[in-house]
């Protein structure tokens, strides 16, 4: 983690001195620049630690291909953007600042349609357009850096905090609510059924049995990655938070303009998956 530790060294210097000019949060803002170069960073990391699938080129040419065209309609699509296929069975989608996304083979595996896959990216990618990942940081860094810097403390805890800000574990109920506002809006803009969430939302519920974890958890960046499942489970207000939205945008389960599957149907990606019970995890 040496580069990313250097690299936001850097960034944190950076947002401190504008905090101790009393510039205020507002004016705290990491260039576009910084959070692809961030973006670089927790990429080289993440695949450290949970390596990408060595499989058929199509399941990669799938994720990718939904991820890009969705990112194309947004308002970023000026990023160069990464959807990687982590090879993990725990189900879990994230993303990170500079446009990188991430899906499991899991998450693959738990799906029952590509709308499912498409409204969990569209959410993911709601995250990086609205800049969350460093709006994460920019909050951490004024409310923890002060007082660190000025008790002539050991900033090791500070950049740890702040990795694990950007990297989404510590995104608010109104960041998430805005990802899925967001993520609705391009799951329908990419022309796919954005019941698509909500029946993945219940997927999870049922796989989970009682929704777990919390604000309070205590996260390794190491240990959990993922934000979708992991931090913020989908309870049951939550998935009508997202009937509502889907409402507001008049569009019915039935839609039959809207499409379930893409080209290429989830089930013959499915079948491309790695066999789950000869693996080791
Ligand atoms: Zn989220």
């Amino acid at each position: 983690m040496r580069n990313l530790n250097g690299l936001l060294f850097g960034v944190l210097a950076m947002l401190l001195l504008s905090a101790c000019a009393g510039l205020g949060q507002e004016s705290l803002l990491i260039p576009e620049e910084t959070e692809i170069e961030l973006g670089a960073e927790y990429h080289l990391q993440i695949l450290e630690e949970m390596p990408e699938l060595v499989g058929d080129p199509a399941i990669k040419a799938y994720v990718n291909g939904m991820g890009q065209y969705i990112a194309s309609i947004t308002d970023r699509a000026n990023l160069t953007w990464h959807f990687t296929v982590l090879d993990a069975e725990e189900i879990n989608a994230f993303a990170v600042p500079g446009g990188y996304l991430y899906v499991t083979v899991g998450l693959l595996r738990a799906a029952s349609s590509g709308a499912e896959i498409a409204g969990v990216i569209a959410h993911e990618i709601g995250h990086v357009t609205a800049r969350h990942g460093v709006q994460s940081m920019e909050t951490y860094v004024f409310a923890e850096g002060i007082s660190d810097l000025l008790g002539d403390e050991d900033l090791g805890p500070l950049v740890a905090g702040a990795i694990q800000a950007g990297a989404g574990l510590t995104f608010s109920q109104d960041q998430e609510l805005e990802a899925d506002s967001l993520g609705v809006g391009y799951a329908i803009d990419a022309g796919y059924n954005p019941w698509g969430i909500v029946h993945f939302f219940e997927t999870l519920q049922e796989l989970e049995g009682t929704p777990r974890g919390g604000e309070d958890d205590v996260l390794s960046f190491l240990d959990d990655l993922g934000e979708l499942f992991s931090t913020h489970p989908p309870t049951d207000e939550r998935i009508a938070n997202v009937k509502v939205l889907i409402a507001k945008e008049g569009v019915a389960e039935s839609d039959g303009s809207l499409a379930w599957e893409t080209d290429t149907d989830l089930v013959t990606i499915q079948l491309l998956l790695p066999e789950p019970v000869a693996r080791i995890e």
